[in-house]
């Protein structure tokens, strides 16, 4: 039986969560993703929502010990399933080294690190195609999608709406604090967790042939 406790990392507008859902399905293990965590406190207008979004809209992160409280409860819940994949969190170094403790304690397992690559101006160019069902919150690129306008997992028509936090100077804002703030994480998984670096440009279905094979 292989037990998977999995980091999907890399920068926002990188594919983490396409790729996040599909190998959820695949290996039958939670996908946790803490950005649809914090859209879905939004949508429901509670307190944690609240205090969300102004930050989300701007680009900002939402503060460390909201999201450690956050994921050691969904991970506590999570506990005796054969793993998960962990999709928008560690985002800063203060995250990684509280969750570590967790890790160990809950699963007793070493973290996989599966980092998607790309260059800034891929991404820039992709969030500009990149578009949220207002009906069931599903991220899509047009670009990729046999219909435009239809939703593939719920089938809503029309319903695309684009993130706030996906704007192009609210992007810029992510990506600078992705790399000043978020890839120093890498630095303190070296030696405790294999991080498998995976080429962000290739299409959908090669990119999740790779993460398969490095998995296998
Ligand atoms: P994502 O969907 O992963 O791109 O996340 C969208 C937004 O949610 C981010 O830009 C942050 O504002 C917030 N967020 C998600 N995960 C975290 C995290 N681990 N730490 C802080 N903020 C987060």
């Amino acid at each position: 039986m292989n037990y998977y406790r999995l980091i999907f990392f890399g920068a926002p507008g990188v594919g983490k969560g396409t790729q996040a859902k599909i190998i959820s399905a695949k290996l039958h293990i939670p996908h946790i993703s803490t950005g649809d965590i914090l859209r879905s406190a939004i949508s429901k207008k509670n307190e944690l929502g609240i205090k969300a979004k102004v930050l989300m809209d701007k680009g900002e992160l939402v503060p460390d010990d909201i999201m450690v409280e956050l994921v050691k409860d969904v991970l506590e819940g999570n506990k005796s399933k054969e793993g998960f994949i962990l999709d928008g969190f560690p985002r800063t170094l203060h995250q990684a080294k509280i969750l570590q403790p967790i890790v160990e304690e809950l699963f007793n397992e070493e973290l996989t690190l599966i980092t998607l690559h790309a260059d800034n101006r891929v991404i820039i160019d992709r969030l500009a195609q990149r578009r949220m069902c207002n009906t069931c919150g599903n991220i899509v690129n047009l670009n990729f999608l046999p219909d435009s306008k239809k939703c593939p997992t719920c089938g809503s028509v029309n319903s695309f709406i684009k993130r706030k936090d996906d704007e192009v100077e609210v992007i810029k804002n992510r990506l600078e604090i992705f790399h000043k703030t978020t890839k120093p994480v890498l630095d303190f998984y070296e030696g405790k967790a294999v991080n498998h670096v995976i080429d962000a440009t290739l299409s959908v279905e090669e990119i999740t042939k790779e993460i398969l094979k490095v998995l296998d």
